[in-house]
């Protein structure tokens, strides 16, 4: 790793394609910020609407069920800033001039100085919300910082400190979160409708699979960073 632990940030915000996804991504970080007093905020771009395997789930309970999670989740975390949700249909989030103006819009409102999401640029990467997602928080940024970008906001231009992206492609940027790891988890699992479909946990003894499976991945990162336990990002500084 080239980088290790930021200096804690007055305010973050991570922007996620569905619910859980930021806590996957970069959910351990964030707590550790939370608990040293950093102002913590979501921004979920899709409904997380089709997060089930079953065909006959009513997906408007889907929704709403989702979004108490996500905000279990940030409060399991220790957060206490904004869970904002822009609602594009689940598998249908583009990276179009609308989304990147609500991005951007919210950029400049909430004045991370730093800002977390996927990394577009992962190879073989599959799904398409994770890209759009990771290309929303990319272009969200520069239209932030920019005074000739989406004028009628009337926000004032905002130009964060620092972009980490999660599973990055090229990680060059490691967190120490060793003493973190059980809050990760906590917030991991406020999504209890995402036991089956992601987390693989039908059981107590799947989810303590699920607990160790994530333990040992926060392990693996640390090893490459001289660490016990580390989430790993691509940073982008030069904003
Ligand atoms: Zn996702």
């Amino acid at each position: 790793m080239v980088t290790c632990n930021l200096d804690v940030p007055a305010r973050a915000l991570a922007v996620g394609a569905h619910p859980d996804d930021v806590e996957f991504g970069c959910g351990a970080t964030l707590a550790k910020w939370a608990a040293a007093g950093c102002e913590i905020h979501h921004l979920i771009c899709t409904d997380g609407s089709k997060g089930s395997w079953d065909p006959a789930e009513d997906q408007a309970r889907l929704v709403a069920v989702r979004q108490e999670e996500q905000r279990n989740a940030s409060r399991a975390l220790g957060g206490k800033g904004e869970v904002v949700f822009l609602g594009w249909p689940d598998g249908e989030l583009e990276s179009g001039l609308r989304q990147r103006w609500e991005v951007a819009y919210w950029i400049r409102t909430l004045q991370p100085d730093v800002v977390f999401g996927h990394d577009p640029w992962r190879r073989y990467r599959l799904h398409p919300d994770h890209r759009n997602a990771g290309f929303l928080a990319t272009d969200g940024i520069v239209a932030a910082r920019d005074p000739h970008f989406f004028p009628e906001q009337n926000v004032a231009p905002h130009r964060p400190k620092a972009l980490l992206l999660w599973e990055a492609d090229e990680p060059d940027h490691a967190e120490d979160v060793t003493a973190v790891i059980d809050r990760k988890l906590a917030a991991l699992e406020a999504h209890q409708s995402q036991f089956e479909s992601t987390m693989k946990a039908r059981d107590e003894g799947q989810l303590d699979a699920f607990r160790q499976r994530v333990r040992d991945r926060l392990a693996d990162n640390g090893r490459r960073a001289g660490r016990p336990a580390a989430e790993l990002f691509k940073r982008i500084s030069d904003l």
